[in-house]
């Protein structure tokens, strides 16, 4: 992900937190906003060293506004527990702000397009500069591939140190839910992937010293 200047911000970083979230309720600069609910901000310390990026909110996080407050969440708050985390030690917050609905199925989200990730560059790149994280951890293949350039190769870099956007040490790991939703066909390989999720948190925990 390409650091730019933040279109309507100037050569500066916005002001503070308030303020960025003021603008970015209102956003109508993609398409996303004409599906949206509400928009799905971020939550967590605003001064962790450690920031977690998921691709997008889900339809729960649509009407509630948090991210990660439907079946995800829980799996995410198990894990960052697991890993002797939680959610008031880091931030969180998502790619994009919108909910991404399936056309014919809007009961269900879909991968953003590459514009509509542009669209909303502007308000991750202005939480990255307010937070100033230190460890940056990607929470899924879409996050990872946009947030550390295309290249990015999921299968095989997964867990691994690279360097992230704004100077930060990043790393990628799954979805909170991958294994949930292949738990019912292969439960081994879900149980595995449940453990390496723990293990990629612990390793970005013991990152910050
Ligand atoms: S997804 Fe981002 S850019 Fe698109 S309308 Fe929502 S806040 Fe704006």
């Amino acid at each position: 992900m390409t650091n730019l200047t933040l279109p309507g911000f100037g050569p500066e970083p916005p002001k503070d937190m308030d303020s960025l979230k003021k603008q970015a309720m209102t956003c109508t600069k993609c398409r996303l906003s004409e599906t949206r609910t509400r928009v799905t901000w971020s939550m967590g310390d605003l001064h962790s060293p450690l920031m977690l990026v998921g691709q997008g909110p889900s339809v729960t996080d649509d009407t509630t506004g948090l991210p990660y407050s439907g079946p995800a969440g829980e799996v995410l708050d198990a894990v960052l527990a697991a890993a002797g985390l939680s959610r008031a030690m880091i931030y969180l917050t998502n790619c994009h702000k919108c909910v991404a609905r399936q056309k014919n199925d809007p009961a269900n989200v879909r991968s953003a397009t590459k514009a509509e990730l542009s669209a909303c560059k502007e308000w991750l790149d202005g939480e990255f500069q307010l937070v100033k994280p230190k460890v940056l951890v990607c929470l899924g293949a879409a996050a990872a591939v946009w947030l550390l350039e295309r290249a990015f190769d999921f299968e095989k870099q997964r867990g691994e140190w690279v360097q992230g956007p704004f100077n930060t040490r990043a790393m990628a790991t799954y979805q909170p839910t991958y294994s949930t939703r292949i738990r019912e066909h292969d439960p081994e390989k879900a149980d595995q992937i449940h453990r390496a999720l723990i293990e990629d948190l612990k390793k970005a925990a013991a990152a910050l010293g």
